[in-house]
């Protein structure tokens, strides 16, 4: 039947090979950076073939790793649809996110603006910075893709290219691999008359819109560097504005951390290709962070040289490189097929952000990098913190609801969410004998899932348990789910969790556990609790903010809520945000004596909306201090005790 097959070929031939030629993928996206018109930039989009007569085109309400609300639809202005003839076809704006295309059975083309989140006059919330865009012309261009590329309903999984164009001398650090690189500019569709000089085109390639949307890129004049690790080829792509650190410098603080990553991960990266992003500002900032990828993860931080973030910088790339093994191999269906629009949320943040944390400072004391007294100390800063959040509902209920009723509680996800890790790792040492550990476990559930396997997030306490100890199941109802049924909806089960049980944990450890201690000292009158931030002038200024827990000095100085903080003893405090701060405060509160006054100059508005600098003076005086959650490695500690500890710090003989 030879011939049958070669007729059936002949006749096949000339579509493959007119696929095969123009090579398009369905999505097929043309940015020009070169071409910036009052900080936006024009997006073309040639889309797949559509058969209805009616589809929405939509951007992300919400993207993976965030856990808020973006509305990225609000920064894309102008958007119009085209048939064949360059003809409108009609277009009505929905909702934030959503355009309602009429005839999109004729539609051959899509144009719009987009504006970047960075610097916009759009309103509304803030979009996290890590994972939003920037258009600074001709310097640096943040795309976090889904803040520029939309996709159809129900067609997030074709493919989509990005052809990029942009100036001759920038770079696009990504984690994506370029299908070519500077491409002749004739294979992008250009408008008429074009200045072509000093531009090249970038092409890409994602093989849905969840890849898409997990390949941020950056570009900016070349700042890069390479480490290798193990099987994989790492890059650091950094911008630094003016110039205070180098991707050198970042790439020789962070391959010590990365190095122990792949030892702890068993000695190779689940990756081939990873990138490290990072965009440092020298403007004034008092938030910022990260957001972690499959292949990259990108870094918005205040601009410094190398040695006054090392720390920082090693235990953000620690955390982000681990989100490698969750949620970005174990997760569960929620994040698998992500729902960019309709977004369900889990309820193991314990295990997305909280293992990932817990992890990454306990990387950081098994090869070295830090000592035992400072990966105690930044236990106890994480259970100071968590001690301002609620901590007797379920976590389980605080992730599922974090988009809406938790919140405002989401930060404790690397508090107690990293605190669950700990107890759960140290539990699970006792049980075995010190052999198996929570990084066992999660080497253990990639195994079994992975990157294209998800987990049923209502079993998943119950896999764990079966693949470990009864006692961990009991573990999970006591301390982090309650014992009532998993909340289906917005409404909360009423269940109720434990604390967590740190005097055991510790005690099995050797470490000695205080919950508080009191005791007398002196201070400025102020903590941390009692204090906000403003901005006068558009410059942040401490503030009180509360002055319900305000200590005897401070009730003395009579301080007021809304107060802003100028000067202690007539000497100005340094800007927020400036290195100098710490030391100024830690050179008053140095200075106080018994016998003196003590006297803050405030900035208070009276009734009538005014404000005035008021002077505030009190006598120093030693008040009552109350430490909380004292950690020490106990001197008396048994050999068991000792033996379970080495296990937990992986220096186990
Ligand atoms: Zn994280």
């Amino acid at each position: 039947m030879r011939s049958l097959v070669v007729i059936i070929v002949t006749l096949l031939a000339p579509v493959v090979n007119f696929a095969q030629s123009s090579n398009e993928k369905p999505y097929q996206y043309t940015v020009d950076l070169t071409r910036v018109v009052n900080d936006r930039i024009y997006v073309e989009l040639i889309p797949p073939a559509q058969k209805e007569k009616q589809m929405t085109f939509y951007f992300p309400k919400i993207v993976p790793g965030t856990y808020s609300i973006a509305d990225y639809g609000r920064y894309v202005t102008e958007l119009k649809a085209l048939d064949k003839k360059g003809k409108q076809l009609p277009v009505e704006k929905v909702d934030e996110n959503s355009w309602r295309i009429k005839n999109a059975n004729k539609l051959t083309k899509i144009s719009y603006w987009v504006d970047d989140s960075w610097d916009t006059r759009v309103k509304g919330e803030e979009i996290f910075w890590p994972a939003g865009t920037n258009i600074e012309e001709g310097r640096n261009y943040v795309i976090n893709t889904g803040g520029f590329f939309g996709y159809f309903e129900g067609q997030k999984e074709p493919d989509f290219q990005l052809n990029i164009i942009r100036p001759k001398d920038l770079y696009g650090s990504t984690g994506l691999i370029p299908e070519k690189t500077a491409a002749p500019l004739n294979k992008v569709n250009l408008e008429k008359g074009t200045d072509t000089t000093n531009k090249v085109v970038d092409v890409y390639n994602a093989t849905d819109y969840d890849h898409l949307v997990d390949s941020p890129i950056m570009y900016a004049k070349p700042d890069t560097a390479i480490i290798k690790v193990a099987n994989a080829e790492v890059l650091i792509g950094s911008y630094s504005p003016t110039g205070k650190v180098s991707a050198r410098e970042i790439a020789a603080s962070i391959r010590e951390v990365l190095m122990a990553q792949k030892e702890f991960l068993g000695g190779k990266l689940p990756v081939d290709k990873y990138a490290f992003i990072f965009y440092f500002t020298d403007k004034p900032v008092l938030s910022y962070g990260a957001l972690e990828h499959s292949y990259s993860s990108f870094y918005y931080m205040p601009e410094m040289p190398i040695g006054q973030m090392n720390q920082q910088l090693r235990d953000f790339a620690a955390h982000e490189f681990f989100h490698i093994v969750t949620p970005l191999t174990v997760h569960s269906r929620e994040i698998e097929d992500f729902d960019f629009n309709d977004p369900e949320m889990s309820r193991h943040l314990w295990m997305y952000e909280g293992v990932t944390e817990y992890f990454a400072s306990l990387v950081q004391v098994q090869y070295d990098l830090v000592s035992l007294d400072e990966f105690i100390q930044t236990i106890r800063e994480k259970m100071i913190t968590a001690d301002q959040f609620i901590n007797d509902v379920p976590f389980t209920e605080i992730s599922k609801f974090t988009l809406d009723k938790y919140h405002d509680q989401y930060y404790n996800v690397y508090q107690k969410g990293a605190l669950i890790a700990l107890c759960l790792d140290v539990k699970l040492r006792k049980l075995s004998n010190g052999e198996r550990s929570l990084r066992d476990l999660m080497l253990d559930l990639s195994e079994k899932y992975g990157k294209n396997k998800a987990f049923d997030d209502d079993k998943l306490f119950a896999e764990i348990t079966a693949m470990t100890f009864p006692e961990i199941g009991e573990f999970f109802e006591r301390y982090v789910k309650g014992t009532g049924a998993l909340p289906v909806d917005t409404t909360a089960s009423g269940n109720r969790v434990e604390p967590l049980p740190f005097e055991e944990v510790f005690e099995d450890l050797g470490i000695i556990y205080a919950e508080e201690h009191t005791f007398e000292d002196y201070t400025l009158g102020i903590d941390n609790p009692d204090l906000g931030i403003t901005q006068i002038d558009s410059v942040p200024k401490l503030q009180i903010a509360t002055t319900a827990h305000l200590n005897e000095l401070g009730k003395a100085l009579g301080f007021q809520e809304g107060d802003v903080l100028l000067a202690i003893n007539e000497e100005p405090i340094p800007d927020l945000g400036s290195p100098d701060v710490g030391a100024f405060f830690q050179e008053q509160l140095m200075g106080l004596r018994e016998g003196t006054d003590i006297s803050f100059t405030v900035l208070r508005t009276n009734s009538n909306g005014e404000a005035k600098e008021t002077i505030l003076t009190a006598p120093v005086k030693k008040v009552q201090i109350s430490q909380r959650h004292l950690l020490a490695p106990n001197p008396q500690a048994t050999p068991d005790q000792l033996a379970l500890r080495a296990a937990w710090l992986g220096k186990e003989q």
